[in-house]
């Protein structure tokens, strides 16, 4: 037994990852954490000055802002998982780049898959871009749809509400929706899963009634 965790896995292979500038200037890789079977999964945009110091996401003012909006719907962290679009630092905090959002993608692509979280909650612009696209921030927060076999909600980014009451009322106000969306999160799931064992069902029959 290898005792290797398929995420444990991954994140010795982001941690080699050289394939944008960005290796170039990072402390350490900052791949994400959290539980392994977590039904809901955070998407921020890229690490920040502690996290890259750290290794570990939201881990400075815009993260203990995060803490205290899951804490008001009865969440912490452990029973999460939280990540990045990216996983690098940009220098400096800029913004990240199109060509560096492209080469990360893979790593969040697979992370989405070993977790198969029921539930995506984006946190900002570049994560809303991705599942909801062409759409504006300020128009689809605290709002949820649909996308391929599982739900997505909108959040603005807890970093943009640190110098602007209003937001943070606003991101707060969003966070209470969660758990609404995560009953809708689960129906669809078990919705699918139903189907799912149908289809099976229907495959297996002729089998099962050959053997007889
Ligand atoms: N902002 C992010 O988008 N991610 C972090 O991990 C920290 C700050």
């Amino acid at each position: 037994m290898s005792g290797t965790s398929p995420l444990a896995e991954l994140y010795q292979q982001i941690s080699l990852c050289q394939d944008c500038e960005l290796a170039k200037y990072r402390n350490k890789v900052v791949p994400g954490e959290g539980a392994e079977d977590a039904e809901i999964m955070f998407i921020g945009e890229a690490p920040g000055f502690y996290e890259d110091q750290q290794g570990r996401p939201f881990v400075g003012s815009a993260g203990h802002f995060l803490d205290e909006l899951l804490n008001s719907i009865g969440l912490e962290r452990s029973k999460v998982y939280i990540c990045n679009v990216i996983k690098c630092r940009p220098p400096g905090n800029r913004d990240p780049l199109p060509k560096e959002i492209k080469a990360c993608q893979k790593w969040l692509d697979r992370q989405i898959e070993i977790i198969n979280p029921k539930l995506i909650v984006t946190l900002g612009r570049y994560s809303m871009a991705r599942f909801f696209p062409k759409e504006s921030i300020s128009k689809v927060h605290g709002t949820w749809r649909q996308v391929g076999n599982r739900i997505c909600f909108a959040m603005y980014h807890p970093a943009a509400a640190l110098h602007q009451q209003k937001l943070r009322e606003t991101l707060q106000a969003d966070m209470l929706k969660i758990p609404l969306a995560l009953d809708e999160a689960r129906k669809l799931a078990s919705a699918i899963q139903e189907a799912q064992q149908v289809g099976r069902g229907m495959k297996e029959e002729p089998r099962q009634l050959s053997m007889l």
